[in-house]
């Protein structure tokens, strides 16, 4: 085979699985960010209850503080009790000993209902807080493996590298400017074989003349449909 020829085989063929190592990278990382996701929701919904305790709290003081003063409105009426002089004014002041001991029951009745909230949205805190543990073990076990099977696409990526400089440094400039022109539109299909008298670019037959020209290998010949360079493979070095 034409060493110019052979030269691009083998810079197709790094240049092609170069650009499958950020794909398998992405694969990767991919494993990890739903657990991530999952992770995230807890946190928001761990927040959301924290806020929604917090505002349970600020009205039980609300009511306690109203508790409070309707306990002072009760001693004040008590004692106005020794002052009054007449049935009106008795009958007045129990008027307002009766509401004020009806608030009395109200907010300590609020208070109780407020209670039963807090301790129910407790216990779902805890709950959330395990699972979140739960999710940070599987996330810490997933980094692990992750970090280990990109490490390993790395140092293939970099073998691959290696060998890609070290074809370049004797590589034919001319060459080379011919094959990235070919790769900016064919990818990583730049140099593809021929297959049963097809090129396996445009998956177009060739006529005999070009096809007989390719198993020659003596030159380097261009699909004559889609301008990419076809090489006949050769069966041990598919192996
Ligand atoms: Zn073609």
């Amino acid at each position: 085979m034409n060493k110019y020829l052979q030269d691009l085989v083998k810079l197709s063929k790094y240049d092609s699985s170069i650009s499958m190592f950020e794909p398998k990278i992405e694969n990767e990382k991919a494993k990890l960010s739903t657990f991530i996701e999952v992770a995230e929701a807890i946190k928001t919904s761990i927040n959301d209850t924290y806020a929604h305790i917090d505002d349970v709290k600020s009205k039980r003081t609300k009511n306690n503080i109203h508790l409070a003063e309707l306990k002072t409105k009760l001693d004040d009426i008590s004692r106005k009790h020794n002052e009054v002089t007449n049935e009106k004014e008795v009958k007045a002041l129990q008027l307002e000993e009766e509401i004020a001991k009806e608030q009395i029951t109200f907010a300590n009745e609020e208070i109780e209902r407020l209670d039963e909230i807090a301790a129910a949205k407790e216990e779902e805190l805890k709950e959330l807080q395990a699972k979140l543990t739960e999710e940070e073990e599987s996330i810490k076990e997933i980094q692990i493996a992750v970090d280990n099977a990109i490490d390993e696409i790395n140092q293939e990526r970099n073998v691959v590298y290696q060998q890609r400089s070290e074809l370049l440094e004797k590589f034919d400039n001319k060459i080379l400017t011919f094959y990235e022109k070919i790769r900016r539109w064919a990818k990583d299909s730049a140099v593809v074989p021929v297959v049963d008298q097809a090129c396996y670019g445009c998956f177009m037959k060739i006529n005999d003349k070009t096809y007989s020209e390719v198993i020659k290998s003596e030159e380097i010949i261009n699909c004559p449909h889609c301008g990419r360079i076809l090489y006949k493979e050769v069966e041990t070095e598919e192996a």
